[in-house]
């Protein structure tokens, strides 16, 4: 059965990138009824920090991304790599190297001149019997990648790709201070988790031939790989790049699974999917190969499409911490302002933006609004108006709408001499949900007190 896995590194927070990679994998597992794993790789000790480990926990839990195995933490296994290099090193798969940087770096500069083998460099180490290996030197391990012949994957993206073993160096697999590398801590733990389909970043298409061996030395059929393309347009100069910071400015967590499942991966024309349709839909047949242009206005018109889909309570509950965080006061009509403002916002922070009015009655009225809807001849009816309104039994959006309607009547004008002035009080300026329906949201305290305030 299907065994992914998702193996990022805790250097930074879950880029968009990683979430889409962590998807796919996720998708994948889901659609194969198979298992999804989570491994974070570590062991890189000068930029590893644990803060970040929490953050793609977090990310993940709140994208749906539920792992069936894991967290693993490369550095409780470090033993094992261990085991595996002596394992290598007693096969003679694997060899020590005593070779200083300044004789590599040497020998390197003499291939490149004489236009010779560039892999050979490294293997200065690799015919030397043991016995005769210097004592108290430091030294690395390296590989013994395969001198001749080719290297071939049948990728899920790429199709096949094919190198040649002269491109492939005796790459080292311990440092000389002890620690295992990442290409082989990698392909140490992919067979020990007996993962099925690498599924990942194609900047990792080349190590994946270095890798390709290591498997066959550690008695392990290699997985099938997928190198999918990086997605281009992520850039910190650009704007945002982590799921981090699209959540913190309101994209919904559906909206950030459709968006990334459709960079790189299509179903006819289909645009919006849910989580399920997702599961249900995803096949690497219709991932594409080329990179993928990241595009806030296409994710955004997602995330609004999702903001519709929502129930309104459903919708209010995610819109309360976004609320609460601008200082706004939370109330029994969120669901129902939600439900109206959702049609004028992209994200739950613009939504937060346009509805101020609804939760506060720190509102800044437009000038020339004012002088111009608030001050003509029209004052006296609109008096009129909101002695009426204070004086309605019941506060219903209807009701509203009547008196309205009968102001109209009595001083023979037309709504927009009412509905007007009312936006103008209300919120500040004359865009708003219809009159009737702000004036109902807005609440009755707050509606009279602000209508006449503005009056004064
Ligand atoms: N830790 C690697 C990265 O974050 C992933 C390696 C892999 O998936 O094989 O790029």
């Amino acid at each position: 059965s299907v065994r992914v896995r998702f193996a990022p590194s805790n250097t930074g927070f879950l880029h968009m990138g990683n979430a889409r990679t962590a998807l796919f994998n996720y998708l994948y597992a889901r659609h194969n009824d198979g298992t999804f794993i989570l491994r974070i790789e570590d062991t890189d000790l000068e930029r590893s920090e644990e803060r970040y480990t929490d953050a793609i926990l977090e990310a993940m839990e709140w994208m749906g991304m539920e792992a069936d195995e894991g967290p693993f933490f490369q550095t409780k296994r470090m033993d094992y790599y261990k085991e595996k290099v002596d394992d290598l090193l007693e096969k003679g798969l694997a060899y020590k190297c005593f070779a200083t940087k300044e004789e590599l770096e040497e020998r390197r500069q003499e291939a490149l001149e004489s236009g010779g083998d560039l892999s050979s460099y490294s293997r200065i180490w690799r015919d030397c019997d043991p016995s005769e290996h210097p004592e108290d030197q430091p030294y690395v391990v390296r590989f013994k990648s395969p001198l001749e012949g080719e290297l071939t994957i049948d990728d899920l993206v790429q199709g096949e790709v094919t190198v040649s073993a002269t491109e492939l160096d005796d790459f080292i697999i311990l440092r000389s201070d002890g620690s295992p590398t990442y290409n082989f801590t990698v392909v140490c733990d992919d067979v020990a988790m007996e993962i099925t389909h690498v599924i990942r970043g194609d900047d990792h298409l080349n190590n994946a031939f270095r890798q390709l061996p290591v498997y066959e030395a550690l008695g392990a059929e290699p997985p099938t790989f997928g190198h999918v393309p990086l997605v281009a347009g992520l850039s910190k100069r650009k704007g945002s790049t982590s799921v981090p910071e699209y959540r913190a400015q309101g994209y919904l967590r559906e909206a950030v699974n459709n968006y990334l499942a459709r960079l790189g991966w299509s179903h006819g024309d289909q645009e919006l999917f849910s989580m399920d349709e997702l599961i249900e839909f995803f096949d690497f047949d219709h991932v594409g190969k080329s990179a993928s242009q990241f595009d806030v206005k296409k994710f955004q018109w997602v995330n609004s499409e999702w903001m519709k889909r929502l129930e309104p309570a459903e919708l209010a509950e995610r819109w309360k911490p976004f609320l609460e965080e601008a200082g706004l006061e939370v109330n029994d009509k969120v669901a129902d302002v939600a439900a109206e403002m959702r049609e004028r916002a992209k994200t739950l922070v613009e939504m937060t933006e346009k509805s101020s009015y609804f939760f506060t009655d720190d509102i800044e009225r437009d000038e020339g609004a004012v002088d111009k809807w608030l001050k003509g001849k029209y004052a006296d009816a609109f008096d009129d108006l909101v002695d009426e309104l204070e004086g309605l039994d019941e506060w219903t959006s209807d009701n509203i709408d009547t008196v309205y309607r009968s102001m109209c009547d009595k001083h023979d004008m037309g709504l927009k001499h009412f509905a007007q002035p009312t936006r103008v009080c209300l919120t500040g300026n004359t865009s708003s949900p219809g009159v009737f329906t702000t004036v109902y949201l807005v609440g009755r305290e707050r509606a009279i007190a602000r209508l006449k305030d503005g009056l004064a």
